[in-house]
């Protein structure tokens, strides 16, 4: 077994459910969220990486993963190194936003993640796209991500599972990022 796989193989993530002191009890304790997740990796085994964080997010507690995009290969976009692997999922949580961050920044470091430089190549990147309806903007987490809009790699995977999510017009902006889905190599 990669050592990657390895450890994200062990890795239950047992977050309090405490919510951010600073984030006040914004979430919502109890209630279930629809939340996307973009996941991104372009070092090692990729596509066996996301499959393991995938695996990861749903052994989370309160946490149900309910849709997973196809794997998508796309160019570094604000990055460097070689082609990412990206995709999206949907998840129903109970978890407040702040816990599932730090949950998300716990598998992230599993998967042996480590940030030397601003935007360096990564083993795995987990983002929160949106969490429900809820529009957050706090030091440590803004939501609806601030960049999605401006991203293939979210826009194209997120379309796929939520057509609804995203408008033509979007979709439209970022059609000269290079994205190719890949059909033949399954993520989950
Ligand atoms: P990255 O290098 O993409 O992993 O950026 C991680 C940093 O972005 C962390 O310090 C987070 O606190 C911050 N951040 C802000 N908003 C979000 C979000 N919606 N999802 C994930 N990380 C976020």
């Amino acid at each position: 077994m990669q050592p990657v796989r390895r450890l994200l193989a062990k890795t239950v993530v047992r977050p309090t459910l405490a919510p951010d002191p600073g984030m006040g009890d914004f979430a919502g304790r109890g209630r279930v969220t629809d939340v996307f997740i973009a996941l991104g990796a372009n070092l090692g085994d990729a596509a066996q990486t996301l499959r393991d964080a995938v695996a990861a997010v749903g052994r989370l507690p309160h946490t149900r993963v309910v849709k997973t995009s196809s794997l998508y290969r796309t160019a570094p976009v604000d990055s460097s190194g070689p082609d990412y692997l990206n995709a999206v999922l949907q998840m129903e949580t109970a978890l407040p936003a702040p816990v599932l961050l730090q949950a998300l920044q716990e598998i992230e470091a599993a998967a042996g993640r480590e940030r030397p430089y601003r935007n360096a190549p990564r083993t795995l990147d987990l983002d929160i796209l949106l969490y429900g309806s809820g529009q957050i903007d706090s030091p440590h987490l803004q939501v609806p991500h601030p960049r999605m809009a401006q991203r293939a790699f979210v826009l194209e995977p997120l379309a796929e599972i939520a057509p609804e999510r995203v408008s033509p017009a979007q979709r439209e902006a970022v059609a000269g990022q290079r994205i190719e889905r890949l059909e033949s190599i399954l993520l989950s």
